[in-house]
C-alpha cells in the first residue's frame, strides 16, 4: 500500500535520513523545512501523512500541528510529532495540538514503517468515511451519522501481570472514556471474551502467566476478536519478540514503562479506525437492505421479488410454485377522496394484513404502486386458491377509517398462477397471473381467478 508523506523539519540530515528510507519502501515523498511551507504543501498535495518536527525556527511544530487541525482541507491528515527522546511534556502537547500519533529521535526504522502503515490504514477509512459524507450531502440526507464517532464508551481489555503498569494504563484510557477489563493469564483473558466483546486488546510482552505470544496468535485465529485492534507492550530490548508479534497481526506497539499521553494517542487511532470501521460495514448492511425493501411498507421490492424467482426457476427447474399477483380495487378513488396520506395509510394495513395471512414458507412484495406478488414455493393450485382466498377476505374485512372518521371498505382482486411442476420462465408466470388479475378486475373486482398455465418454455 503506497502513500504520500510529507515530512517537515528545518534540519536537512534528518529530512534527507527519513526521506531515503521512507522512498526506499516505495512512499512517495515530499519535503518542507518550515511550518508555513509545510501548510502550502499539505493543502495542496494533500497526503496521507505528515511527519512533523517539533523544534522549528519561527512557527514550531505544535502550533503547525494546531493549524492543519483547524483547516477543513488538512484536519483529516495524521500528524506524527517527531519528538526528542523520553519528553512526556512534549508528547502531552502533542496531543494538545492534535497529534495523531509520536516518534522518537533518532527514529528507529521498524517503528517508523509500523507508524506509517498503522497510520496510513487509519487515512484510507477515514477517507472513506468522508467520501459517504459527500455523497450524504449531495443527495441532501441527515449527516447525523456521518458525525465523528466518540471512542468513549469502548471497552479495553489489557492482558498484563504486572499490577504497577496495569494501573497506569487503566487510569490513562478512563482519561478518554475507554473502560479496561484487565486479564492476567490465557484463562482471564478467555474468560473475559466470553463475557462481552472488546474493542481493543493491549497486551504486554513482560506477561510471565502464559507466553503473550501465543495470545496474540489465539486473538487473530478467534472469531470475534480477528479484525480487534491489537497493542504490543514491551521492552525495546525485545525487538525480535516485538517483530514476531507484528508477524501474529499486531497493530502498534509502544514502550514499557508506558507513557500514558503516548497510550492515549496510538489507542485513540486504533479506536477510530474499528469504529468507523464497524460503522461502514453497518452502512452497507443498511444500504443493501434498502435496495431491496419498499419503504412504506417494508415488504420486499420488486427488484427482489424478480431475483428470488430468478433463483427458484433458475436452469428451467421442474418445480411447483405458485404466483398470486394482487391489486387493490379503484385505490384511485381512495386516493382522490381521502388525499394521498390517507391512501398510503391504507397501502401500510393492507400490507400488514397479506403479511399475517400469509403462511411462513412464502414471501410477499410490493410490486408497483398498488400492487403485490405473494411467492409461494411448493404450492400447487389447490393451496394457492386456498390462500388467495384467506388474502381476500381478511383486506376485505379490515376495518379502515379515513381522516374524517368514516369507514372505507377496502377490496383485492387476485390472479394466480401456477407452474404445475413444468419448467416455467419467470416472465411466462407473471404473465399468467397478471392475465388473471384483469380477468378478475373484468368480472367485478373483489375475487380471486386461476389463470391458464403458463407458456411452455
Ligand atoms: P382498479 O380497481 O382497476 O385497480 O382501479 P385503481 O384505481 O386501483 O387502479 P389505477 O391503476 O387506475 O390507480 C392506482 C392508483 O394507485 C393510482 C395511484 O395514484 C395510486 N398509488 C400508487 N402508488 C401509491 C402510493 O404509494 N401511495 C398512494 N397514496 N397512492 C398510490
Ligand atoms: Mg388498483
Ligand atoms: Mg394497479
Amino acid at each position: 500500500m503506497t502513500a504520500r508523506i510529507l515530512i517537515v523539519d528545518d534540519v536537512p540530515a534528518n529530512m534527507r535520513l527519513l526521506d531515503a528510507k521512507l522512498s526506499a519502501e516505495y512512499y512517495q515523498v515530499a519535503t518542507a523545512r518550515n511550518g508555513a511551507e509545510a501548510l502550502d504543501i499539505a493543502r495542496s498535495w494533500q497526503p496521507d501523512l505528515i511527519l512533523l518536527d517539533v523544534m522549528m525556527p519561527g512557527m514550531d511544530g505544535y502550533e503547525c500541528c494546531r493549524k492543519l487541525k483547524a483547516e477543513a482541507e488538512t484536519l483529516h491528515i495524521p500528524v506524527v510529532m517527531v519528538t526528542a527522546l523520553g519528553d512526556t511534556s512534549e508528547r502531552l502537547r502533542g496531543l494538545e495540538a492534535g497529534a495523531d500519533d509520536f516518534l522518537t529521535k533518532p527514529v528507529e526504522y521498524d517503528t517508523l514503517m509500523a507508524r506509517v502503515r498503522s497510520l496510513v490504514r487509519l487515512k484510507r477509512v477515514l477517507d472513506e468515511w468522508r467520501a459517504r459524507g459527500e455523497t450524504a450531502r449531495t443527495l441532501g440526507l441527515s449527516l447525523d451519522k456521518q458525525l465523528t464517532p466518540s471512542i468513549a464508551g469502548a471497552r479495553a481489555l489489557l492482558i498484563d501481570d504486572w499490577d504497577l503498569g496495569a494501573e497506569v494504563v487503566t487510569a490513562a484510557l478512563l482519561q478518554d472514556g475507554v473502560s479496561s477489563i484487565r486479564a492476567k493469564s490465557a484463562a482471564d483473558m478467555r474468560a473475559a471474551l466470553a463475557q462481552a466483546p472488546v474493542d481493543l486488546v493491549v497486551v504486554s510482552l513482560s506477561l510471565l502467566a502464559d507466553d503473550p505470544l501465543k495470545l496474540i496468535a489465539a486473538l487473530r485465529a478467534g472469531d470475534g476478536t480477528h479484525d480487534v485492534p491489537l497493542l504490543i507492550m514491551a521492552d525495546p530490548v525485545e525487538r525480535e519478540r516485538i517483530l514476531r508479534g507484528f508477524a501474529l497481526g499486531a497493530s502498534d506497539w509502544l514502550t514499557l514503562p508506558v507513557d500514558p499521553n503516548e497510550l492515549r494517542a496510538r489507542a485513540r487511532n486504533q479506536l477510530r479506525r474499528k469504529l468507523y470501521q464497524d460503522r461502514l460495514r453497518a452502512d452497507l448492511g443498511t444500504a443493501l437492505e434498502m435496495a431491496l425493501t419498499d419503504p412504506l411498507t417494508g415488504l420486499y421490492n420488486q427488484r427482489y421479488l424478480r431475483r428470488h424467482l430468478n433463483g427458484l426457476l433458475e436452469g428451467g427447474a421442474a418445480r411447483e410454485l405458485s404466483l398470486l399477483m394482487l391489486d387493490v380495487d379503484h385505490f384511485k378513488s381512495v386516493n382522490d377522496e381521502c388525499g394521498h396520506a390517507t391512501g398510503d395509510r391504507a397501502l401500510r394495513l393492507i400490507a400488514e394484513t397479506l403479511r399475517d395471512n400469509m403462511r411462513m414458507s412464502d414471501s410477499i412484495a410490493r410490486y408497483g404502486g398498488e400492487e403485490f406478488v405473494v411467492l409461494m414455493p411448493a404450492a400447487g393450485p389447490t393451496d394457492a386458491l386456498i390462500v388467495a382466498e384467506q388474502l381476500r377476505r381478511s383486506v376485505q374485512d379490515l376495518a379502515f377509517f379515513t381522516g374524517k372518521g368514516d369507514r372505507r371498505p377496502l377490496t383485492i382482486s387476485i390472479g394466480i398462477a401456477c407452474t404445475h411442476g413444468q419448467p416455467t420462465k419467470p416472465d411466462a408466470l407473471l404473465r399468467a397471473a397478471d392475465q388473471a388479475l384483469y380477468a378478475a378486475k373484468r368480472n367485478g373486482r373483489n375475487q380471486v381467478v386461476m389463470g391458464a398455465a403458463p407458456d411452455a418454455m
